[in-house]
């Protein structure tokens, strides 16, 4: 069942301090029969109230295993008075404030004076369980006025507060704000992306913004899907952390104007991956299933540059991916966490990027590009989660034959 949880959220942003109050409401939507709620929040937060017409109580709990993904969080739980009906929606009003100020070191969400970036790395906002689905947002900020603010989507501001609607589900809600930063728009029919920077050249951000409106185009034609709004990419103005992507969001960290405009085709690899995830990330992350998400992406990326820079370039690319697929695991089943003595994180990332990757392309060359083409619309489509629902798929719209091929080589080494 399609979920539809949403924040409405008011911000209150203090960068001088690193403070923050928040009120909002989450209206939770439970699939299933639930008693209670869990959510993640930076354990620098103090809450002042959490209530709701169904909510009995809420209280702090250890985590079983320290969080990778949000190691500053605790895990906050919220019980409903009796348990929801699937399908019944109620909601969880909080308010809650503090100064954040603690950070790992290679974290990608800081809040220091000139740069603040918060999301689910650094949970400024409660955010649900996953476990729970994906959610929608309206966010409202309020911030000196010397500071631009940006999140996912398209911002307004009147003067005073700015606001973010963002209605497609996703699974975090990303706040930037900072003195420094810069806005160029390129828009097409239907499509259009804001490059957010803060020591770009403007025709470089121009450029990229250019890329990226460009790739959209691709993977729209071909893909299908609806459409989405607006797609940010931001330069960061911070030293360490890297980049992430979320739906419609793209954060690259490390981006500087020469390397840019001298690594063309490296970067429009790296923002054709990202930008195709915003079609391919139906699959579960955590368990093997994920190579739906990450070959689909990295192969996506291999067609996008090929329609641009032509076929040797394309098989350029094929050729090292074969080189590094070589006597990799089987892909059927295989342990994703990156922590087995017997698949260190190198030879996941070789099964993700490289080998699933030949696979897709010598499937689609076995079938035919078109109907590899329409088993990847139909994916889209249907938001295929499983590689058995993929390989039905292949049966029945290129043919039994591919199913059976694919079946066995992702089984095999
Ligand atoms: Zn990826």
């Amino acid at each position: 069942m399609e979920n539809s949880h949403h924040y409405d959220i008011h911000l209150e942003l203090k960068p001088a301090e690193q403070r923050l109050a928040v009120e909002g409401k989450l209206t939770f939507a439970a699939a299933a029969s639930v008693q209670s709620v869990i959510f993640y929040l930076h354990s620098q937060l103090e809450v002042g109230d959490i209530s709701g017409e169904l909510v009995s109580g809420y209280g702090f709990q250890e985590m079983a295993a320290p969080g990778v993904f949000f190691p500053m969080a605790r895990m906050l739980r919220v019980t409903f008075t009796r348990p929801l009906a699937p399908g019944e929606q109620t909601e969880i009003r909080f308010r809650y404030g503090g100064a954040i100020t603690q950070w790992p070191t290679w974290s990608a969400n800081v809040v220091s004076p000139g740069w603040i970036e918060m999301g689910l790395y650094l949970p400024w906002f409660p955010l649900l369980d996953k476990e729970f689905g994906s959610f929608t947002y309206d966010l409202s900020v309020d911030c000196d006025p010397a500071y631009q603010v940006r999140s996912s989507g398209a911002p307004a501001y009147d003067g005073k507060t700015w606001r973010f609607s963002w209605d497609r589900p996703t699974n975090d809600i990303v706040v930037i704000a900072s003195p420094d930063l810069k806005t160029v728009t390129v828009e097409a029919p239907g499509c259009r992306v804001d490059v957010h920077y803060v020591s770009l050249q403007e025709a470089t951000a121009h450029q990229i913004g250019e890329d990226l409106l460009w790739l959209l185009a691709r993977f729209s034609e071909w893909y299908g899907g609806p459409p989405l709004p607006v797609v940010s990419l931001v330069q960061p103005g911070r030293a360490s952390g890297g980049g992430y992507s979320r739906l419609g969001l793209v954060v690259m960290g490390g981006l500087v104007d020469q390397a840019y405009m001298e690594k063309r085709k490296q970067y429009a690899r790296y923002l054709a991956h990202e930008a195709a995830h915003f079609w391919f990330s139906s699959a579960p992350t955590a368990t093997w299933e994920d190579w739906l998400n990450e070959s689909f992406s990295e192969y996506s990326a291999l067609l996008a540059l090929r329609e641009k820079y032509g076929s040797d370039v394309f098989e350029e690319f094929m050729a090292i991916k074969r080189e590094k697929a070589l006597g990799a695991a089987p892909i059927w089943g295989f342990d994703r966490s990156g922590a087995s003595p017997d698949l260190p994180m190198g030879e996941v990332e070789a099964i993700l990027y490289h080998k699933g990757v030949v696979l897709l392309h010598t499937l689609s060359e076995r079938v035919g590009p078109m109907k590899f083409m329409q088993v990847c619309r139909e994916m889209v489509a249907q938001k295929t989660q499983t590689t058995a629902g993929f390989l039905a798929l292949v049966a029945s719209y290129a043919d039994q034959c591919g199913a059976e091929w694919m079946e066995e080589a992702l089984k095999a080494r």
